[in-house]
């Protein structure tokens, strides 16, 4: 009898929120999985006491290419190969008006988010080539990038970024057959998301969703799912919204 060979997935800010669930609905389908995070602590909380069979969680900055390269290369030195590169990790950097913003502050934002993704996809293309083709890459995007809001400028241009450079890469990649798609949350209650907010805010999210129930990580995640495996073969330069329907409401509800 044939032995299937398990999917292998590289998850980018995988200790928390958004990126944790991701992991663990991965590992749920039978993915092995490697969780890449900034942050030891949590990382260690999150996946220390966890079989290394199935998951191995790595120290990595997103905005370091050695690191994002380490990422890979675990992923392959542990299970063999790379099928599918989740760049997730994301920061919410400072609201303020745009006249006070420092260009430190623009610059870090865009150094976690756009060059994170950029880094993610470059060495998981390299990886996907050294396979011969093939493989899956899911951005994490926002329904930010796509009307601007007040306050938070650096995060939504560079989710803007985020969202067009899944669009480019989708169409230079796809002679590769390598799938590149975007995943785009409305708000979803995290350690990020209630960084400065409280309970009226999260009363306030739901009442602008159309559908009322809260957006967890695992819808999130629900999507992510769907477009990391090679089922939809189809599917490319897209970006799914799991928002609840904010986007598709508009202003109407605001
Ligand atoms: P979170 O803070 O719970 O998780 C983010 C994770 O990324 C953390 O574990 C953090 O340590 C890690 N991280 C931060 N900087 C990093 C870096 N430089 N390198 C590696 N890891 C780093 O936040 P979340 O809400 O789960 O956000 C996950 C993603 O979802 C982000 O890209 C965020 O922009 C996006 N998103 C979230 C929401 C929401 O409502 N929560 C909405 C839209 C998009």
């Amino acid at each position: 009898m044939s032995q299937v060979t398990p999917r292998v997935a590289a998850v980018t800010g995988g200790a928390s929120g958004i990126g944790l669930g991701i992991v663990t609905r991965l590992v749920a389908d039978g993915w092995k999985v490697v969780a890449g995070d900034i942050n030891a602590v949590t990382l260690h909380e999150a996946f220390g006491a966890s079989d290394e069979e199935n998951v191995v969680g790595v120290v990595c900055d997103v905005s370091v290419e050695s690191q994002v390269a380490r990422l890979v290369e675990t992923a392959v030195d542990r299970f063999g190969r790379l099928d599918c590169m989740v760049n997730n990790a994301g920061i919410s950097g400072a609201f303020g008006p745009i006249h006070e913003l420092d260009v430190a502050h623009w610059d870090f934002t865009f150094g976690v988010l756009a060059r994170g993704v950029f880094l993610g996809t470059k060495h998981a293309t390299r990886q996907f080539l050294a396979q011969g083709g093939g493989g899956s890459i899911v951005n994490m995007c926002s329904i930010a990038a796509w009307d601007g809001g007040t306050g938070p400028q650096a995060y939504s241009a560079a989710k803007a970024a985020v969202q067009n450079l899944t669009w480019s890469t989708a169409a230079e990649l796809a002679e590769h057959r390598i799938r590149v798609n975007a995943v785009a949350p409305g708000s979803v209650i995290t350690p990020m998301w209630m960084k400065g907010r409280d309970q009226s805010d999260v009363d306030r999210a739901l009442q602008l969703q159309p559908l009322k129930e809260p957006t967890t990580s695992a819808h999130v995640a629900e999507a992510v799912a769907f477009l990391a495996a090679p089922e939809p073969a189809m599917i490319t330069g897209t970006c799914v919204a799991v928002d609840g329907g904010i986007s598709a409401a508009g202003t109407d509800l605001a």
